[in-house]
């Protein structure tokens, strides 16, 4: 089972926490610090996932030396083997010295956190849960365990962030979500009856020939299951409503909201247009992932100069995805098409990725020193810690003194420092800045 960890300093309403998602009045609880003494477990059942609570109330009693001292020991066992920790902060009382000192221990231990702003009954929810955010924990849930307040929302929070049950299994069950948006006469349809293994669309040399939009399934090497959003209605629609030169961009709009990982097709004869880079541009603004194929390969007479010429292109004209995976095939002849599916695979886990924590604060501590950032109105800012909010795609918040000031030049920096380190090529990434006191 997984386990999700309750965490905090002694008194802000741990053990009632436990208690309401344990879902029965196990522990002794009161208003006392330390009342409760021993470390609780019990199994319980958060929007249908089963899981193992653990409370560290009372552990803080036990170990010797100073408050830090004690909730460390005392936690750091249980938080070393926990999947989620539910970081437990008290509205009333507000971030005090200890919270903050425990939640910069707690980013260093690379388990996922999440922040829960408890005794938010009323107005006092809103105030903490905005000084909460400060601690670089990721949005914080507000929560009174005593009234039971916000425990639907605390538990979806939770289901959201444990590992997925059976990873091969989950993923099988929910089809990867692609669409395969360009310009007209790219090959998307020839593209798609490759990939469907039958001819089940009309193609032809005339632009917009398709017909009716349709989710098509089909099913990889891997025996995993893949929904192709075909917009060939979209775009015939659009033929009709709008010119040309605008079609294939509204028509990839629509393609690419219902979608996780766009393949944008390019007529490899051509190179890239300015169209094609305005729906990758677009692409990149949705956050969605990226494969780029250049198709038509077989009737490129000079492959090496093609292929130099788009590298060229994305570098110059498309830098907020860089690494982007560049596919060559030919549609017609299926030639090459196999490399497909596995590429949006690898872009749709990258899309995905979660870095851990403790190893997002180590690299930001050494790109810190490597370039100090930068002085605004003659003053250095100064960044403090960084915390990934949330995925699909990867999202990172920056936490510091004026941390909004900080220079486009310096955010780009981080930018790519974050995409070599942890290995997010081609995918957008958002970057966050959070100002403190
Ligand atoms: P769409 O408008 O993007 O859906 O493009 P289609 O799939 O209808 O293809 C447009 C034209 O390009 C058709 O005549 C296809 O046969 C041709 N075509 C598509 N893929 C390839 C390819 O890989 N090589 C060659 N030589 N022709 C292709």
């Amino acid at each position: 089972l997984p386990i999700v960890v309750i965490a905090g300093r002694p008194n802000v309403g741990k053990s009632t926490l436990f208690n309401r998602l344990a879902g029965r009045r196990a522990a002794l609880v009161a208003d006392t610090p330390g009342v409760t003494r021993d470390r609780k477990e019990a199994e319980a059942t958060l929007r249908g996932r089963r899981v193992r609570l653990v409370d560290t109330a009372g552990l803080e009693e036990s170990a010797p030396e100073t408050l830090y001292g004690r909730m460390r020991a005392s936690s750091a066992t249980a938080v070393s083997g926990a999947d989620l920790v539910l970081f437990v902060v008290d509205a009333r009382a507000g971030i005090t010295p200890p919270d903050a000192h425990f939640a910069d221990w707690l980013r260093r231990q690379g388990r996922p956190v999440l922040l829960v702003v408890n005794k938010a009954e009323g107005r006092a929810g809103a105030n903490a849960a905005l000084e909460a955010y400060a601690l670089g924990l990721g949005d914080p849930v507000a929560v009174s365990a005593e009234h039971g307040e916000g425990l639907a929302d605390l538990m979806r929070e939770i289901a959201d962030r444990l590992p997925a049950e059976d990873a091969a299994e989950g993923d099988a069950d929910r089809p990867l979500k692609l669409a395969i948006v360009g310009r007209p006469n790219a090959g998307k349809s020839t593209l798609l009856n490759q990939l469907v293994g039958e001819e089940r669309m009309i193609t032809g040399p005339e632009p917009g020939l398709t017909r009716d939009a349709v989710a098509v399934l089909i099913t990889d090497e891997q025996g995993q299951v893949v929904e192709v959003v075909d917009t060939a209605g979209l775009r015939r629609r659009a033929r009709i409503e709008q010119a040309l030169e605008k079609m294939s961009v509204s028509a990839a709009i629509e393609a690419l909201k219902m979608a996780e990982v766009v393949v944008l097709a390019v007529d490899g004869t051509e190179g890239l247009h300015e169209q094609d880079l305005q729906i990758a541009r677009l692409i990149e603004r949705e956050g969605r992932a990226c494969v780029l194929v250049l198709n038509k390969w077989d009737v490129v007479p000079d492959r090496a100069a093609a292929r130099k010429a788009v590298a060229d292109r994305l570098e110059t004209s498309l830098a907020q995805l860089k690494g982007l995976p560049v596919v060559t095939m030919s549609a017609l002849t299926g030639h090459g098409v196999d490399k497909l599916l596995p590429a949006v695979r690898q872009a749709h886990a990258v899309w995905n990725m979660r870095v851990a924590t403790g190893a997002l604060n180590r690299w930001f501590e050494a790109a810190l020193e490597r370039h100090q950032p930068p002085l605004v109105d003659g003053r250095r800012l100064k960044l403090r810690y960084i915390t990934q909010a949330k995925a699909r795609p990867p999202t990172f918040v920056v936490f510091g003194t004026r941390a909004e000031q900080t220079p486009d030049a310096y955010q780009r920096y981080l930018v790519n420092g974050l995409r070599e380190s942890f290995e997010l090529p081609g995918t957008p990434i958002r970057l966050q800045f959070r100002g403190t006191q």
